[in-house]
């Protein structure tokens, strides 16, 4: 497919990707998925099937696109540091490269509250908070290199800007509630960690997307969001 798009979503297919196509469509704009699998259809989409990893599979979809939202990742359950390292930390680098190469503008990558999160809780914790120095996992540890590399991406002429959800719900959610519930059915969920008083950060999916599309939005020259990180919440977060 060739010709221009408004959007990428890389990792189009998977929970947030989908719900930011949709919202972009809604809010009148042109959108391709990138993912490395098709999980749904959608007319109004044009769909690239690749890997973050692969030049070619990039580049054909970059072609012609202002800007990407880059929210792909192998799901934080796989506990695969390789695969981890591959896809966030090279495919991320590899991305940037080819961004520039086709001419993008703009990068919006979803990275994760856990990058400053070293495993006591954090109330109304700001931007400023220290990268975590003993990561919780390989996947946050590979987030934070994410991060980093994107956020030393920006510049004059290329844009970037990450966002920080914790938790994300709403619908069509494959990882928090299956995840709940499979536990509890299997009697998984008759034990605390801690005190039970631990906090955790869950964001409604409309508010995590509305919080990117802004991101998109006000990225441009002279942007004070260009090369920062913002976390995103709906409000308190609650004990769990
Ligand atoms: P998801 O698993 O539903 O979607 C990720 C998508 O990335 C999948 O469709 C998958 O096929 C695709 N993908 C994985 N490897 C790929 C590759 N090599 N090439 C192309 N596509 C590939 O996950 P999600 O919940 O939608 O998460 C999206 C982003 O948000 C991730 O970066 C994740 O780290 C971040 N995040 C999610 C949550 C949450 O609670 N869901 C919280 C914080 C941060």
């Amino acid at each position: 497919m060739t010709g221009k798009a408004d959007y990428l979503v890389i990792g189009g297919c998977g929970f947030l990707g989908r719900h930011l196509c949709e919202h972009l469509l809604q809010r009148g704009y042109s959108v391709r998925a990138f993912d490395i699998r098709k999980t749904f259809d959608n007319d109004k989409i044009d769909f690239y099937i690749g890997d973050l990893c692969s030049e070619e599979d990039v580049l054909t979809a970059l072609e012609g696109v202002t800007c990407v939202f880059h929210c792909a990742s192998p799901s934080p359950l796989s506990n695969n540091r390789a695969l981890f390292h591959k896809v966030n930390v090279e495919g991320t680098k590899l991305l940037i490269s080819l961004c520039k190469k086709a001419g993008v503008k703009k990068l919006v990558l979803t990275s994760s509250a856990s990058v400053v999160y070293e495993g006591n809780n954090i109330q109304g914790g700001k931007e400023d908070l220290p990268y975590a120095a003993k990561p919780i996992d390989p996947y946050t540890e590979t987030k934070i290199l994410q991060e980093q590399i994107v956020l030393a991406a920006n510049s004059s002429d290329f844009y970037t800007v990450a966002v920080r959800p914790h938790g994300i719900f709403g619908p069509r959610d494959p990882h928090l509630v299956p995840t709940t519930a499979g536990l509890a059915r299997r009697g998984k969920f008759k034990y605390i960690i801690g005190d039970g008083k631990n906090l955790v950060d869950f964001t409604y999916i409309d508010n995590v997307v509305h919080g990117h599309i802004l991101a998109s939005e006000k990225l441009g020259k002279d942007s004070p969001v260009c090369g920062k990180a913002y976390h995103i919440t709906n409000d308190e977060p609650i004990y769990f």
